[in-house]
């Protein structure tokens, strides 16, 4: 749901701010609900995108966050400009998170932001999904090999090295058809050790064409809660263009 949503869970005092994009130029994901929300005309983007910067930006200010996610149903990169220089005051000073797909993440892009919104720290999320290659490409349809995810691996510890003050975080997909609960503990023992931080998402079918959703067992959930830096189970901002989106039992 296009808004702002205040959050206080294992992340902190956090806002979460959804945006109205453009179509994500990558657009092939098989369970992506995103295009949904988002728009082909310039003049809703804008028009919606400053009302909701310009709520979220009054939340900032009395409510006092830690944390700033801002998300447009894609990259940060396929925002208009204005938009992102809009979003100057509601990340400056915050730990401010983007999402990205890994081919706009390099040195330089990460520079860009950090100099743009000079955030306290920066979190740029990306959707890897699973460690499984063939399920992230053959099932998900990430387009997104597992060079991909050494080469974020390697950026990482080079920013690192360079003391930014940027995290990588990664999403990791469950309760879904085509994604086994042993792949989806291997994905999270795997991911631990290459990101800064790991964010376990449920499922939820939006399209009959979309894949099926899939029961999760109570040991896995355990485990997610147990070593996740955060599940997120669904809720308001999962309300996509009037839809809940069905998540098996
Ligand atoms: S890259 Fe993200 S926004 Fe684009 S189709 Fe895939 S899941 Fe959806």
């Amino acid at each position: 749901m296009l808004g702002v949503f205040r959050y206080e869970d294992k992340l902190g005092r956090r806002l979460v701010v959804i945006l109205q994009g453009y179509p994500c130029a990558y657009g092939k994901c098989t369970f992506c609900p995103f295009a949904l929300e988002q728009t082909l005309h310039p003049a809703k983007l804008f028009e919606a995108n400053s009302r909701i910067i310009g709520e979220a930006l009054k939340v900032k200010e009395s409510w006092g966050p830690e944390r700033v996610a801002v998300f447009n149903g894609g990259s940060i990169h396929e925002l208009p400009y204005k938009v992102l220089e809009d979003l100057r005051p509601l990340a400056s000073g915050t730990v401010f998170e983007v999402e990205e797909r890994s081919e706009y993440v390099d040195i330089d892009s990460v520079r860009r932001l950090l100099q743009l919104f000079e955030p306290r720290r920066l979190v740029v999320r990306i959707g890897f999904e699973t460690v499984d290659e063939r399920i992230r490409n053959e099932v998900l349809g990430k387009d997104m090999p597992d060079t991909e995810l050494e080469r974020i691996y390697r950026l990482r510890l080079e920013t690192r090295r360079m003391g930014l003050p940027v995290e990588f975080w990664t999403y990791l997909l469950f309760g879904m058809e085509g994604i086994p609960e042993e792949s989806v503990v291997r994905s999270l023992k795997a991911f631990k050790r290459m990101f800064d931080g790991v964010i376990a998402i449920r499922y939820r079918r939006y399209s009959p064409s979309h894949p099926r959703p899939v029961g999760v067992s109570r040991g896995l959930a355990r485990i997610l809660e147990e070593h996740a830096d955060l599940v997120d189970w669904g809720g308001d901002q999962w309300v996509i263009a009037g839809r809940q989106g069905s998540a098996q039992k």
